[in-house]
């Protein structure tokens, strides 16, 4: 299934926050968005999932989800909302209930996501067991469970440490390349942006504007640290940002 966002408008009474998007996300791309804080990163995923509604424009899903698709459109948030009462489990199959797929289907789901995600010897483990790379695989592997058209993850790294986001960097090119899923993946690192990005779109400070969208070519299982063609990619995407912050700084010069 593919998205369509076709000219979206949102402001929050006085504040616009976001200004005339338009952007097309192909089924099994993964689209990063960066952009400075509060440039309506998170209000466009929110619009994307359903949670709220664009004052202008349209979001259009065209295509049929995938097989097996339980839910079309699923969030990775940055603090893993994970309930801390359920193990390991619990948390995944959660989003299966309700479907009526009979105990032994969803054992199996489980089974799945948690060997995908290498949380197989941890499904008794409760949250608070964990590290914060786990739990986030945890959520992944929830999200990853209803088998999504499109996820939404909201700046998913951004509370771990660089080791762990490293970690989990590699973590999540290895599951698309198993199994391409289509992301929007919001983020203000830049590193993560070109490691696993197909495209990085860069929005401007609010409100929220698509100042330059970037292809990167290379295959995601090409990507690893520091390589020179991401590099390159990497350069361009802080000139905008320091553009951006340039830009914020006169503002308020001028208020
Ligand atoms: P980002 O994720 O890029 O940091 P957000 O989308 O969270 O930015 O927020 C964009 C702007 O909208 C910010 O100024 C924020 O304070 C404001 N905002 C976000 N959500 C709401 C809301 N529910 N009500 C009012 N203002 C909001
Ligand atoms: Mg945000």
């Amino acid at each position: 299934m593919d998205l369509t966002l076709q000219n979206i408008t949102h402001r929050y009474g006085d504040v616009a926050v976001l200004d005339d998007i338009s952007l097309d996300i192909p089924a099994g791309q993964i689209v990063c968005i960066i952009g400075p804080s509060g440039c309506g990163k998170s209000t466009l995923l929110r619009l994307i999932g359903g949670l709220e509604r664009a004052d202008q424009g349209k979001i259009l899903q065209l295509g049929e989800p995938p097989t097996g698709c339980l839910n079309p459109l699923t969030f990775v948030f940055q603090d893993f909302a994970l309930l801390p009462w359920r193990d390991v489990a619990g948390n995944v199959s959660l989003v299966l209930e309700d479907h009526g797929l009979g105990q032994s289907k969803t054992d199996a789901i489980v089974a799945d996501v948690l060997a995908r995600t290498k949380l197989g010897d941890f499904r008794k483990a409760l949250p608070r067991q964990l590290s914060g790379g786990m739990k986030q695989r945890v959520a992944i592997a929830r999200a990853l469970a209803v088998n999504p058209a499109v996820m939404l993850l909201d700046e998913p790294l951004s509370a771990l440490d660089a080791q762990t986001r490293e970690l989990l960097m590699e973590d999540l090119i290895a599951l698309w390349t198993r199994a391409p899923f289509t992301g929007v993946y919001v983020t203000h690192n830049l590193a993560e942006a070109v490691r696993l990005g197909h495209r990085v779109v860069v929005l401007s400070r609010r409100p929220g504007r698509i100042r330059e969208v970037i292809d990167i070519d290379l295959p995601l299982e090409d990507r690893h640290m520091n390589h020179p063609e991401l590099e390159v990619h990497q350069a361009r995407l802080w000139t905008l940002m320091k553009e951006e912050a340039a830009a914020a700084d006169q503002e308020l010069l001028h208020v």
